[in-house]
């Protein structure tokens, strides 16, 4: 095989999904006749009841941002001291914690779901502890009876970060019933999007008035403040952007299947490179589509990564550095393996409904020829 030519334009991880613009214009244009721009007017009021009916879940609060809607969720479930998380996460999940000065404490991922390790909970847990923020990463569902079990025996809080799950199911059911709270990330990089926003999920009225409340300075009327409160609310443009997004999920996650399985076909023709599995009970969120380059692959992730960066493909490095890696979390007493090994060997490629099959085939060719020209250059070397 000739080396493949790279992409004229760089192909990035996603391209953000985006309504028709007349549609979108027609829709400003009532904006610009009301003058209701936000205070949670009628188009949050319809996303949010949108999104409720979409993930089947009992309570929706939606937000200006995952990270605002993550602080609120922590400030609703009163967690205070130490909560256990872990270090394979965006940064943000982390920071909400020592935001409000709660120590994160992590523990090791499951090398094959790259989620926390429930096994490793419970040697964290201090009299400390208030609670357990965990992370769906990369829409793989979390076991989440196991780190459940725990949070009911140890009386722990349980928060789901869901920014990558948006509609994941575990067996059928939302993965959103699972949890005190789960949130979720609306920024334009995810499957689902208002450009920016967020949303959480809670499970009973008295939890989502008190979420509502912190969304809102803790405004109940006109003039009563009841409770410590943040700015959370999200824009009326951003809700109606969402509103119009919502229309054309459906049809962007049939495209990604399509995508992820031409990927699927390819890759595992392709020494050291693994693929994350989801047990097929599972309903996933397609919202990345990340490898593991492994020592088969004779050439190191950070060498692929180099390469396709060649090419003009943008493959991301997530998670690295770790959040444990992260000066002010960094802790050198205690090390975290498989999380560490996992930081060196993940490759997300470029996902999105609008990449061709041709593109994939592409990407994927640039892969096949990097490992066997890198293991012909080495032989020849030795
Ligand atoms: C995107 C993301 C967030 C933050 O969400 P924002 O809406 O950008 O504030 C938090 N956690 C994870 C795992 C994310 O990927």
């Amino acid at each position: 095989m000739n080396e493949p030519s790279g992409f004229v334009e760089k192909v990035y991880v996603t391209k953000p999904v985006l309504p028709p613009f007349a549609e979108f214009q027609k829709h400003m244009k009532d904006l610009w006749q009301s003058r209701i721009l936000t205070n949670h007017g009628p188009w949050n009021q319809k996303l949010e009841a949108e999104v409720k009916n979409f993930l089947q879940a009992p309570h929706v609060s939606i937000f200006n941002n995952g990270t605002t809607a993550l602080l609120a969720a922590i400030k609703c479930l009163e967690l205070t001291g130490e909560v256990i998380t872990t270090p394979f996460t965006f940064s943000g999940t982390v920071h909400s914690l020592q935001w409000q000065n709660i120590k994160p404490v992590f523990v090791d991922i499951d090398p094959c779901s790259l989620n926390m390790d429930p096994q490793q909970i419970e040697d964290k847990v201090t009299e400390k502890t208030s609670g357990i923020l965990a992370v769906h990463t990369f829409g793989l569902p979390c076991d989440v009876e196991a780190i459940g079990q725990i949070a009911q025996r140890r009386s722990l809080k349980l928060i789901y970060d869901a920014a990558h799950a948006f509609g994941s199911q575990i067996k059928g059911q939302p993965i959103s019933d699972h949890g005190d709270i789960s949130m979720l990330s609306f920024h334009a990089t995810k499957l689902f999007h208002t450009i920016e926003g967020g949303a959480l999920i809670s499970k009973n009225p008295t939890m989502k008035s008190k979420i509502d409340l912190l969304r809102n300075f803790g405004i109940d009327q006109e003039d009563s403040v009841v409770s410590l409160g943040i700015n959370g609310k999200l824009s009326e443009i951003h809700a109606l952007m969402g509103c119009l997004n919502l229309q054309s999920l459906s049809l962007e996650k049939d495209k990604r299947r399509k995508i992820k399985e031409r990927y699927l076909g390819r890759l595992k023709l392709i020494d050291g490179i693994e693929t994350l599995t989801q047990d097929n009970s599972n309903e996933s969120s397609q919202q990345y589509f990340a490898i593991r380059v492994n020592k088969d692959f004779g050439a190191s992730r950070d060498q692929l990564y180099g390469f396709l960066r060649s090419k003009n493909v943008h493959a991301r490095r997530y998670f690295n550095p770790l959040c444990s890696e992260i000066k002010i979390y960094k802790d050198i007493k205690h090390r975290f393996p498989q999380a560490e090994k996992a930081a060196k060997e993940v490759l997300v490629l470029p996902f999105f409904g609008e990449l061709s099959i041709e593109s994939v085939d592409r990407i994927c060719d640039m892969i096949f020829w990097f490992r066997n020209s890198h293991i012909y250059s080495k032989s020849v070397e030795l």
